[in-house]
């Protein structure tokens, strides 16, 4: 079962994933944990882990809290964790809110493997919107979640602090599109996509194949 509770001002996705109602669920990128406890609790879900695809306010905003009230693991890329501490480097007031500190119980690196409420999660590292930014990689299901990587026909602005659009091209074109061409894409805000999908209308496919762009 695979829930979608758009959270926030910036209605970022939050989705949570589990084998049923009344089991364990992984919680992604819960921005405001009142919101997601409201959900969880409607289908009795216990929430065990937190994947969080990267550390901006709008996708990390309510781990902490849910950390506290449910004792879930928090799981996020090294290059990001300072996020979960540090207002700013979570752009938590450029977005409106105040960060409630928190600790990652675990740092996640590319090509590691997360169990979590009964599924197997591979870690893709996918750097260029965040340094720290992440995919998680459900082979079982034919799904990721990628964050602000890759949207619907669209890919996360690199205009912040630590985006690199070289990086976000490689990570787009060269790893998310590189995955099975029948999986799903959940991106962390707006409607979910495919590989094939993306393949066919990414608009930095077109750059990515242009020549200046290895030289
Ligand atoms: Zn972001
Ligand atoms: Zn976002």
């Amino acid at each position: 079962m695979l829930l979608t509770v758009p959270m926030g001002p910036l209605e970022a996705n939050c989705y949570i994933l589990s084998r049923g109602e009344g089991c364990d669920a992984a919680v992604i990128d819960p921005s405001d944990a009142g919101t997601a406890m409201q959900a969880l609790l409607k289908f009795r879900l216990r929430p065990t882990h937190i994947l969080l695809t990267h550390g901006h306010f709008d996708h990390i905003a309510g781990a902490g809290e849910l950390k506290s009230l449910r004792g879930c693991a928090v799981l996020i890329h090294s290059l990001d964790a300072k996020c979960l501490s540090d207002p700013d480097e979570c752009r938590a007031a450029w977005m409106g809110g105040e960060l409630v500190p928190s600790e990652p119980t675990r740092l996640v690196a590319d090509g590691e493997t997360v169990s979590a409420a009964g599924y197997t999660f591979s870690v893709l590292h996918t750097p260029g919107h965040t340094p720290g930014g992440v995919c998680y990689v459900c082979e079982e299901q034919k799904l990721a979640f990628t964050g602000d990587t890759v949207f619907l026909e669209g890919v996360g602005r690199t205009d912040l602090p630590g985006g690199n659009m070289r990086e976000l091209m490689r990570s787009v074109c060269d790893r998310v599109l590189a995955l099975p061409k029948d999986f799903t894409l959940y991106p962390g805000h707006g409607d979910p996509t495919t590989v094939a999908h993306e393949r066919e209308h990414n608009p930095l496919l077109p750059y990515r194949r242009n020549p200046w762009f290895n030289s």
